[in-house]
């Protein structure tokens, strides 16, 4: 078994208002990316990045990602042909703990081919159409916030990622793929704080969080 860490970081941080790509601002005292690389060495045999352009470095597994997200994540997987789980992490979730990584990459148990970190939906959720007018309401008792980390049989996940560039743009996360290909995927409870940072806002809530855990 050859588990591997595929972290799509490519994105620009247009949101955040960063100067530079999202996942290389400082945060805590260093690069946003460092504190998920952190936990997951802690649990994977190898982790390889998905890197802005200008910010490859093969010394450390990164390479350059793609245009969307998941093709940042099929670029990064294609370099790990010994994968045989996949553990996909988005930079962006700094706060990402050993624990959180093995309990997903623990749940997944024959049958399963993906297992997911996700929030219970606390807040009420509604549906609403033109004007804002709400079209209904609907069962939070069955809903989740769906996080990273994403984890797959390898081959399960090369697969579904094995489809046309359009259908790559509207995934807004691996596992839905993965569903499309008609895997089956389970969700794993994560600690409120495994928040992604978007906004200045996120950041600033990430810094206080990680200073309290180190402190
Ligand atoms: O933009 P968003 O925060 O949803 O992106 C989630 C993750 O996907 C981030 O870590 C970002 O760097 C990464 N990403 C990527 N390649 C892209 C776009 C986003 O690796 N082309």
């Amino acid at each position: 078994m050859s588990v591997v860490g595929i972290v799509p970081a490519a994105g620009s941080g247009e949101r955040l208002g960063s100067v530079g790509p999202k996942a290389f601002v400082v945060c805590g005292g260093r690069e946003l990316i460092d504190w998920s690389l952190d936990a997951l060495r802690s649990v994977c045999d190898r982790v390889v990045v998905a890197a802005p352009s200008g910010y490859e470095d093969p010394s450390r597994d990164f390479l350059r990602g793609g245009a969307v997200r998941s093709e940042s994540v099929r670029l990064a997987l294609a370099a790990a042909p010994e994968a045989t789980i996949a553990v996909v992490h988005d930079a962006a979730r700094p706060l990402l703990t050993p624990e959180l990584a093995r309990a997903c990459i623990d749940a997944l148990v024959p049958g399963v081919d993906g297992a997911i970190a996700a929030a219970a939906m606390t807040d009420t959720v509604k549906e609403a159409g033109d004007g804002g007018v709400v079209e209904r309401t609907l069962d939070r008792s069955r809903l989740w916030r769906i996080q990273t980390p994403q984890v797959f049989r390898a081959d399960v996940l090369r697969r579904a990622l094995d489809v046309s560039d359009a259908a790559l743009a509207a995934a807004t996360d691996d596992a839905a793929l993965v569903e499309a290909a008609g895997g089956v995927v389970r969700v794993v409870e994560a600690p409120a704080d495994n928040l992604k940072v978007t906004r200045p806002v996120d950041l600033a809530l990430a810094e206080m969080l990680l200073a309290a855990r180190e402190a």
